[in-house]
């Protein structure tokens, strides 16, 4: 850990942490001035200074933690840049053309130093540490302008513009409250599964301003192409290369299903894989070669498997087609996309309770089902930084097309790797079938990173010994990676290409 993660550590710990305390402050404070008033001996009122201070400073904690949790104080504090006055550099567009301007100005102040666009903060949240340079807030500059997103769109306020025309994204990344800019320079991706719907493009196409060297260049990019150029931008930062999305537009015959699309929930357990015919009774082998076919299956438009230290199984879950019509369970309903989240993520690394596996077959719309995530709460981000938690995702091409062994293999890998390293990581692959190509995506404390790119090395056995980074989380570099494991770090859409 640098000292720059400490440092955003603390800050982070302090801003944050104080809008959580703020919330028993204020009851301890209100308590204190009831008893002031009630427990006064002789029926005397309490001195009306006492009350009134104890009153003031409760009304400032409610007055800090209410507007701390509005949409820009909260991104500045994930950048790590609240409050972020007497900065004169700092940017807020609204259009695509303020944007562009924002960013040609800024770098024709400090040609050496490009400015850094902040989208919803959740990157540098992850990073742990804040932007370099010039900052451009995008959070700001969001809506339709003509067919195309402006870059600091949410994906909630996305969905929640196709969903008054009964239309989903066929996925999208489980966080929705990040930025349509950073969704696509970062290559984020959702539960995507492996049927034809799910394997659908869904950026149509991006708009960039890319700076190269000292010229600005404005074109139409593909996702491939602009994984291509952050990747560059990021890798080589002497070519001086900078690549800023202005606004993205999604492709309207393959990105959306109807909103209604009924789906179904099925929950499965995957355990290792072994030759010895008793070993195989006694892990479950058989049961979970079953169990795969249903994740693995061409009808799986969403899916997702996850692994931690607290289990000895992956506990995946996969929505297909309904292949019970007469199932009431419908989700989601009160606590189901909170339960299910705790479930699966947390308890993976803590604890490992869960409802059985047949309480997992809800009915529920496939927009409904790209909502993943719910509500996060000041203090689930302060015990994650304050745990020393770090997320990061690797991108690897397995040796063997992912079928029904391959995953009962990686699923027993998985499983051995969190007993050593702890936390809990999720197995994602969006893909048709026979595809190598699987996200891994990471949450252990930052000792353990050196043992995971050793196991994908010698146990996993990546393909070509080369592993990529998801951009948008925390980043490790090559030289570390070649250090720890001989694997090269490199391009998201170097290994997606194999893919292709
Ligand atoms: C709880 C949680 C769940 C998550 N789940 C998923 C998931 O399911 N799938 C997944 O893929 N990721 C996931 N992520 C990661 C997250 O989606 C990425 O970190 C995402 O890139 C953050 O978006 P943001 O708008 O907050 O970007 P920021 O943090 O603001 O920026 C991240 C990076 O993108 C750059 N950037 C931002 N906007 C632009 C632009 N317009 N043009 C060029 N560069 C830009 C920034 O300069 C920065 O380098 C999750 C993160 C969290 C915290």
């Amino acid at each position: 850990m640098t000292g720059n993660h400490c440092a955003f550590n603390f800050y982070f710990a302090l801003i944050w942490g104080a809008v959580d305390l703020a919330v028993p402050g204020i009851v301890v404070l209100l308590y204190l001035s009831v008893r002031r008033i009630v427990d006064n001996p002789d029926g005397v009122w309490a001195d009306p200074w006492d009350v009134a201070i104890l009153l003031a400073a409760a009304a400032a904690l409610l007055f800090y933690t209410v507007v701390m949790r509005r949409h820009t104080p909260r991104v500045l504090v994930r950048a790590g840049v609240w409050p972020g006055w007497c900065r004169p550099d700092d940017r807020y567009p609204t259009t695509v053309e303020e944007l562009e301007e924002a960013i040609k100005e800024l770098h024709a102040k400090n040609p050496e130093q490009p400015p850094t666009i902040v989208g919803a903060g959740w990157g540098f949240f992850l990073q742990r540490k804040g932007p370099t340079g010039a900052r451009v807030f995008t959070h700001k500059c969001g809506g339709l302008e003509d067919d195309a997103w402006r870059p600091g769109t949410t994906i909630a306020s996305i969905a929640k513009h196709y969903k008054k025309q009964n239309l989903s994204l066929i996925s999208h990344p489980t966080m929705d409250y990040i930025s349509a800019g950073a969704w696509f320079a970062n290559g984020n991706h959702g539960n995507g599964g492996s049927s034809k719907e799910a394997v659908n493009k869904i950026l149509k196409t991006a708009k960039v301003l890319r700076l190269k060297g000292a010229n600005f260049e404005k074109k139409d990019v593909t996702a491939e192409e602009l994984l291509e150029y952050v990747y560059e931008d990021r890798r080589y930062p002497d070519r001086n290369t900078r690549t800023y999305v202005l606004s993205i537009t999604l492709d309207a015959t393959s990105g959306f299903v109807p909103y209604g699309r009924w789906l179904q929930k099925r929950g499965v357990e995957v355990r290792g894989f072994s030759n010895d015919a008793d070993a195989k009774e006694k892990t479950g082998c058989l049961e979970s070669l079953q169990a795969t076919s249903h994740w693995l299956s061409d009808g799986a438009h969403l899916r997702v498997m996850f692994f931690g230290a607290a289990r000895n199984y992956g506990f995946g879950l996969v929505w297909t087609d309904v292949y019970n019509e007469a199932e009431t369970h419908i989700d989601p309903h009160f606590g189901s996309t909170f339960g299910q989240y705790v479930q699966t993520d947390n308890c993976s690394a803590v604890g490992g309770c869960r409802e059985p596996l047949r309480c997992f077959r809800g009915k529920i719309k496939w927009g409904d089902a790209n909502h993943w995530m719910p509500q996060l709460y000041p203090i689930e981000t302060v015990a994650a930084l304050v745990l020393g938690y770090i997320n990061f995702e690797t991108i690897v091409e397995l040796p063997n097309p992912l079928n029904a062994a391959e995953l009962c293999r990686v699923a027993g890998l998985m499983i051995e790797i969190h007993k050593k390293v702890g936390g809990r990581s999720e197995l994602r692959q969006n893909a048709r079938p026979g595809s190598r190509v699987i996200y891994l995506d990471w949450a252990i404390r930052s000792g353990m990173y050196e043992e995971v790119f050793k196991f994908l090395k010698s146990k996993l056995q990546v393909a070509n010994n080369r592993v990529a980074l998801h951009m948008g989380k925390h980043q490790h570099s090559a030289e570390d990676i070649q250090k720890w494991s001989k694997l090269t770090l490199v391009g998201m859409h170097e290994i997606l290409a194999r893919d292709a």
